[in-house]
């Protein structure tokens, strides 16, 4: 990077300075602009209603798009340090156990990495304890005023901004934009993580009829597993619980002998009703925006929420130090991040379609990528230069 670019984010001041930000939510998405703000001179109180920043956990794929905006924050090192760096991708018959094709990942800069969300948690959460964020722990915001101000354990707040980055059940979400239920998006997924040391650093998609599986290691030799399935509906209580590791078995007993290993060394596992609501039509109203999931929840199909969360972040901090005025800061914001991602979501739920195929749709989906894979393993990776080429720090 060279030291023009590096301008961007971590050493410009700008309007940022001594602006105060009261953000909601202290997930990926919070953090990351708790740290952005931080840098460039904001006051930052973070509001997160967990008694302690966790994540569940389970893996994450951190592609070059959003480490653009992690390594302007100075972060590298610290990733590096907490992740394993993808050498491919490799599609999978789930049925036969066969590769399809490999799609290379291992000349990708910034790296294509894969990490635990626990560990991606504590590299940010230490960078806001280094620059001066304030983290309150324990600190559920119910209600939001429209002047962005809102009750906090300690009395009333009203930041310069306040940031809505309290995930897809957002409550900043339902004041500055028409209220929408999340729904139900006809996909569950189980998440585990498994012993599986010395595996080779490459992300599988198992293909199977309506359903797919994503495996991909993680530092410490351990393999993360996210398993999908396509459900009428979702019966459960809440958006998640914890379930029977046979069910998961059952689920996949048609599958691959080596789905039927990874599955049988799973003890514990998670499942997920995948909910989403529309993106948001407006991102901001007054002095309040929201981020990431609470502005657009995505299928976790092509490995972007939290990709997405992080280039949000990014670019609002940037806007809000390049203008005086917030609501100016909080519109170029908006116009800036909108169509990119709604052009990724419908590519994650194109994806859901794609791995899901069955019958002749299937076979003819799998020559094509065989084939692509054969003559021009280039043009498929080419073909998502538009998401993971781009540059939210220029
Ligand atoms: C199965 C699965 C696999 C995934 N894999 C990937 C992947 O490989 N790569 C990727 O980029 N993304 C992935 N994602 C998506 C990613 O996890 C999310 O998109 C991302 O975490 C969104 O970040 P966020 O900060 O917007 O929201 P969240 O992570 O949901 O954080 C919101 C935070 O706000 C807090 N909060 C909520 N309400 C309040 C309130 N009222 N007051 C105070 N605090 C509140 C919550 O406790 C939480 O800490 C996956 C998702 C799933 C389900």
């Amino acid at each position: 990077m060279n030291a023009a670019k590096r301008s961007t984010a971590r050493l410009e001041t700008g309007h940022n300075a001594g602006r105060s930000v009261g953000i909601v939510g202290g997930g990926i998405g919070g953090l990351m602009a708790a740290l952005a703000f931080a840098r460039q001179g904001a006051t930052v109180r973070v509001y997160e209603q967990a008694p302690a920043l966790m994540a569940v956990g389970a893996g994450l794929q951190i592609t070059p798009n959003g480490a653009r905006a992690l390594h302007d924050l100075g972060l590298a090192a610290a990733l590096d340090a907490a992740s394993l760096t993808a050498q491919a991708v490799v599609p999978m018959d789930g049925l036969t156990g066969r590769p399809v094709a490999r799609f290379d990942l291992s000349h990708q800069i910034p790296p294509y990495r894969f990490i635990h969300r626990a560990a991606l948690i504590d590299v940010l959460a230490a960078a806001c304890a280094d620059a001066g964020v304030t983290i309150r722990l324990d600190a559920q915001i119910r209600e939001l005023h429209p002047d962005g101000s809102f009750q906090a354990a300690d009395g009333p707040v009203r930041p310069d901004l306040t940031i809505g980055a309290d995930g897809v059940k957002s409550v900043v979400r339902g004041q500055i934009t028409r209220a929408t239920e999340p729904f139900f998006t006809g996909q569950v997924a189980w998440r585990a993580i498994i012993k599986q040391p010395g595996a080779d650093p490459v992300a599988r998609i198992w293909m199977l009829p309506d359903r797919h599986m994503v495996t991909y290691p993680l530092p410490d030799g351990m393999m993360n597993i996210v398993a999908v399935q396509a459900r009428n509906q979702w019966a459960k209580e809440g958006w998640h619980h914890t379930d029977d590791p046979g069910n998961l078995r059952a689920a996949f007993a048609d599958a691959s002998w080596e789905i039927k290993g990874l599955l049988g060394a799973v003890e514990k596992t998670n499942l997920w009703g995948l909910f989403r609501h529309p993106v948001a039509e407006n991102w901001w109203q007054g002095s309040v925006a929201i981020l990431g999931d609470a502005a657009h929840p995505t299928l976790p199909f092509l490995a972007q929420g939290a990709n997405l969360a992080i280039e949000d972040a990014y670019v609002l901090a940037k806007s809000c130090n390049q203008h005086a005025d917030v609501g100016a800061a909080l519109a170029a914001y908006q116009t800036a991040r909108r169509a990119r991602v709604v052009r990724a979501i419908a590519a994650a739920n194109a994806n859901a379609r794609n791995y899901h195929l069955s019958g002749l749709q299937r076979h003819v989906a799998h020559t094509g990528l065989r084939v692509l894979g054969r003559v021009a393993p280039g043009a498929f990776m080419k073909r998502l230069g538009w998401l993971y080429d781009h540059d939210v720090t220029v």
